[in-house]
């Protein structure tokens, strides 16, 4: 289980610009295109070579239609105890501007009741005129306060360290690292990595060119990589290490000297290698476009459930031609006169071509899609960091309470659609393990649960908690005997007897809006 970090506090006093500015970048690393962060709860986040789990929850446990005299308040404190109940660390966020609140003090009892680390978070410190009221926080009572903006990003280091410093395995990171030369800190299991694709699209280019990289150590090598069929190496980003294991590699020559079987034996070595990987990197050839032996490769990665990133190589030799194709469509956008569709528009950028890849594989839309020249090296360090960062998703863990949450919010907002006239209903979800990450709903009647809808959720699950690069498995289970059902009624009153005995139920009461 990741250390988990949860962010509270009031509405507005700017708990998603803190977590934004703690975990934003992490998210952004797989898009291609700047600003499409997604709005979501939770991230894993690699500080400088600390990793743990960050969690917003802003908006959770706002009530909606909720009858009450003062939902704020009550919104308020159904977060602290979602983040109460998964968090090692609290950050409650609060606001310089507006000075201290009643509402402050009423969650900050809650959390000390609770004995779990408390790191206050003044935000909206923006300039001097407002460092006299955040000084008013220390009346709260606990020994950490940090001064902040989120919107000018200052004052986001000293929180998350303060953060880190409670975190139970803080203690041994801080020990002073032994000599130079010892072998990394590292997970246990390596990741399994192939590198598939079609014949000459530039998978051993690409091995030679990382196996080169300045950030890449490969590891217990006898000899060279030649011989090896498995090559095991670590990732070093920012003093974090990772272990990989760059499996069937000798595959990649043998298959080179085949000859003219090459389709039929480059196609057996991607099954085998699919099956014995964690993550597929499926090799594309940029100037040739999209195949279907490409296809039928991406679509036994998504068969055997693996996770996967796309990689457009061979970028050099279609780079000049875009930047010719731009300055033509600059010629012809100035001689216009305002007729063209969209349809005619080329693809000029890199994130047109990406959803264009993302489209023609649309089975394997979970897979970002990175650009790369294994001959210029261009892309290559951030091919490393995507599979760094594809390996955390592969490997998180949701925490149940928030999990439950957002499928509440989902099955809210869209209702699963009777076709027998029985109704489907859902008593609560977990997340049975990862690697992939797979999820069991219980539910009144399993074949109930539509493909149309399980991908429905599975969807919402990615849109809240990311795994990228992961496909997401939901398998829908009776009801256990032990859980009593959560009956409603048309109008959504919760029935007599209805108490869910999980703690997370899913049920109408316990809904969160989110500001999407
Ligand atoms: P494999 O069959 O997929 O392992 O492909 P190879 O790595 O053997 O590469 C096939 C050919 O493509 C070789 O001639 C490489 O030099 C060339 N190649 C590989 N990557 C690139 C690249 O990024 N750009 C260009 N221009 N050529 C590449």
């Amino acid at each position: 289980m990741p250390n988990l970090i949860a962010i509270v506090g009031r509405p507005n006093v700017g708990k998603s610009a803190v977590f934004n500015r703690i975990a934003g970048k992490r998210i952004a690393i797989v898009h291609d295109e700047p600003g499409v962060t997604r709005d979501r709860v939770s991230a894993t986040v690699d500080w400088h070579g600390e990793s743990f789990e960050l969690v917003d929850t802003g908006g959770i446990g706002l009530l909606k239609g909720e009858k009450t005299d003062d939902p704020i308040t009550k919104a308020a404190l159904v977060q602290v105890q979602v983040a109460v109940e998964s968090a090692q660390v609290i950050i409650l966020v609060v606001d310089a501007k507006e000075g201290l609140m009643p509402l402050d003090r009423e969650v900050a009892d809650q959390l000390r009741e609770a004995g779990k680390p408390v790191v206050i978070a003044v935000n909206k410190v923006d300039n001097r005129s407002n460092e006299p009221a955040a000084g008013e926080f220390d009346a709260l009572g606990f020994e950490s306060v940090c001064h902040l903006s989120a919107m000018h990003d200052t004052g986001i280091k000293p929180l998350v360290k303060t953060a880190l410093r409670y975190l139970p395995e803080a203690e041994q990171a801080s020990v002073p690292e032994s000599g130079e030369g010892e072998p990394p800190m590292s997970t246990p299991e390596p990741l399994k990595l192939a590198i598939v694709g079609r014949p000459n699209v530039g998978k051993s280019s690409i091995i030679n060119s990382l196996i080169r990289s300045d950030r890449v150590i490969v590891n217990d090598m006898p000899g060279t990589t030649r011989d090896a069929v498995d090559v095991p190496f670590t990732v070093e980003t920012e003093g974090r290490h990772q272990d990989f294991l760059l499996i069937d590699t000798a595959g990649l020559r043998k298959r080179a000297r085949i000859g003219d079987s090459l389709e039929f034996y480059s196609a057996k070595r991607a099954e085998t290698s699919i099956g014995r990987a964690d993550l597929a990197l499926l090799v594309l050839d940029a100037e040739m476009g999209i195949t279907e032996q490409d296809k039928k490769i991406g679509d036994l990665i998504t068969k055997r459930k693996k996770a996967c990133i796309v990689l457009v190589n061979k970028w050099d030799l279609v780079e000049p031609h875009l930047s010719e194709a731009r300055k033509e469509e600059r010629k012809r956008r100035k001689k216009r006169t305002g007729q063209s569709t969209e349809a005619d528009k080329p693809m000029l950028t890199l994130a047109e071509f990406g959803e264009w890849v993302q489209e023609q594989l649309f089975f394997l839309s979970y897979a970002p899609v990175i650009f790369s020249s294994a001959k210029s090296g261009f892309n290559l360090d951030r091919l490393l960091e995507v599979i760094r960062y594809v390996q955390d998703q592969w490997q998180q863990t949701v925490p149940t309470a928030l999990l439950n949450r957002v499928l509440h919010e989902a099955i809210e907002q869209q209702q699963p659609v009777s076709v027998t006239g029985e109704r489907l209903k859902f008593y609560y979800a977990t997340q049975k393990q990862t690697a992939p990450p797979t999820f069991l709903l219980f539910v009144n009647r399993d074949e109930l649960l539509s493909e149309a809808y399980t991908k429905y959720l599975a969807r919402e699950i990615r849109n809240a908690f990311g795994f990228e690069g992961c496909p997401i498995t939901l398998i829908a289970k009776p009801r256990p005997r032990a859980v009593d059902p959560i009956r409603e009624d048309e109008a959504g009153k919760v029935s007599k007897g209805s108490k869910p005995t999980a703690k997370a139920g899913i049920s109408k009461r316990s809904g969160r809006q989110r500001k999407r």
